[in-house]
């Protein structure tokens, strides 16, 4: 038996499902999980010794790849003067100033410690300040597991094929009204049915957790226009696409500007950190400054704040990478599309830049009902064919694929390699 499967039937003795996030659960895929036992720049190794690229990077924070120097020696010297405080440090204050430099939609910051945290206290800002309760999301978006937030989402709640948590009560949902990701008119429908209600929307502006779904482009604009319209914030979930579409992220790619952004992943470099930030008028709504409660006892965690401001000062300091980076998955996403065509499988590729998703389904894929097309089973046995190919790729259809800067051309063949094998 495997090291992987015997830690597994432990595991699951021990921890629901034998995991601390059902993501990283293989059910979907019918097997256990590859344990993991440590990572260097592209390549991932698990406790039985295999050597993975990997395609996962932690769900995006290791975009400079895994175990960078730069990061673990900021971290140990962090270390050194202690984990925690509770009381305020410079860094903190370093933290904030760096991201409201990089992101000019942002004029001040809180930090927190994961996107779920970002989001649920973003949109209590949103509602504080519009003094409405509504709100509007997409399905197959995914924000976090906060109970106003699990209606109709993402990510492993829409593999295991339970977008609605139990244990959600109605009172947490009512106000959380659904709309059809890039279907303006559903928004609009919603606008007309609660008029003057509607606090915010919330959006990936490039939805990553159904899949890789990209907007298009006068569906943001119109969201921007129809918020404008209607005293309602704009909120964009920047949790995957925030210092990954560029620097700048969604806001800057797509050329808009939202009222508030959520941060999670990139922004720690692989600690649990998360951020909330936007227009100063509304920031200032949160406490202590404003009525908006919202608080947290390691939020700012020194150590974390090392590690994710050496990420994004390297980030902020070489435009190169977002060059490389999104050259290299468009070079890797495009041959991915000729092997498909190649051997007339007519499956769907969406990307943008180092982001993507291969669906399982020969329709375009533009929301959750079209992503939901794709044959699971077929993607189940092209992820056990990748794995056995080296390659680590999410353990469900519905996920994102991610690049690092640390991938090298050598890594891509490979990829590309095991690809046409596991492709059928
Ligand atoms: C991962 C994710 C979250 C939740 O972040 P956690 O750190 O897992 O709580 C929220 N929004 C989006 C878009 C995400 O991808």
């Amino acid at each position: 038996m495997s090291k992987s499967k015997e830690i597994f039937s432990e595991a699951i003795k021990y921890i629901p499902g034998g995991v601390n996030s059902p993501v990283r659960a293989f059910g979907s895929i019918n097997r256990e999980p590859i344990f993991i036992k440590k990572a260097k720049g592209s390549k991932i190794y698990d406790v039985d010794g295999n050597e993975y690229i990997d395609l996962i990077c932690s769900w995006g924070p290791m975009i400079l790849g895994h175990n960078d120097e730069r990061i673990k020696e900021a971290v140990f010297k962090a270390c050194e003067d202690g984990l925690s405080f509770g009381a305020a440090t410079e860094i903190e204050v370093e933290m904030a100033k760096l991201i409201c430099e990089i992101v000019p939609c942002v004029d001040m910051v809180r930090m927190v410690n994961s996107g779920t945290e970002a989001v649920m206290s973003a949109i209590r800002v949103a509602r504080g300040f519009t003094k409405k309760d509504k709100i509007i999301k997409f399905t197959g978006c995914y924000h976090g597991h906060s109970d106003g937030l699990l209606v109709k989402a993402g990510s492993g709640v829409m593999t295991a094929g339970v977008p609605d948590s139990a244990g959600v009560p109605k009172g947490c949902t009512k106000d959380t009204l659904s709309a059809t990701y890039n279907d303006l008119s559903s928004v609009k429908e919603l606008f007309k049915e609660n008029e003057g209600q509607i606090a915010a929307i919330i959006i990936e502006p490039v939805a990553a957790n159904m899949g890789v779904v990209l907007p298009e482009k006068s569906f943001l604009e119109g969201l921007r226009k129809i918020c404008d319209e209607n005293d309602a914030l704009l909120i964009f979930d920047e949790v995957i696409t925030g210092f990954r579409l560029g620097v700048a992220g969604a806001s800057q790619y797509f050329g808009i500007k939202p009222d508030l952004v959520t941060y999670g992943k990139i922004i720690g470099a692989g600690m649990p950190v998360g951020a909330y930030g936007g227009r100063k008028e509304i920031m200032e709504m949160v406490s202590p400054v404003g009525a908006v409660y919202q608080a947290g006892t390691l939020s700012g965690n020194p150590v974390a704040m090392a590690a994710g401001i050496t990420q994004l000062k390297i980030l902020k300091e070489s435009p190169d990478i977002y060059t490389e980076l999104n050259k290299a998955g468009d070079t890797l996403y495009s041959e991915i599309k000729k092997i498909i065509e190649r051997k007339g499988l007519g499956y769907t590729v969406n990307n943008i830049g180092s982001l993507a998703s291969i669906f399982f389904t020969g329709e375009e894929v533009k929301d959750y009902s079209s992503a939901k097309k794709a044959d699971t089973q077929k993607f189940a046995k092209y992820a056990d064919s990748m794995y056995k190919n080296g390659i680590y790729v999410a353990p469900s259809q519905f996920e994102a694929m991610f690049l690092s800067a640390s991938h090298t051309d050598d890594d891509l063949e490979k990829i590309l390699e095991a690809v046409e094998k596991s492709l059928v």
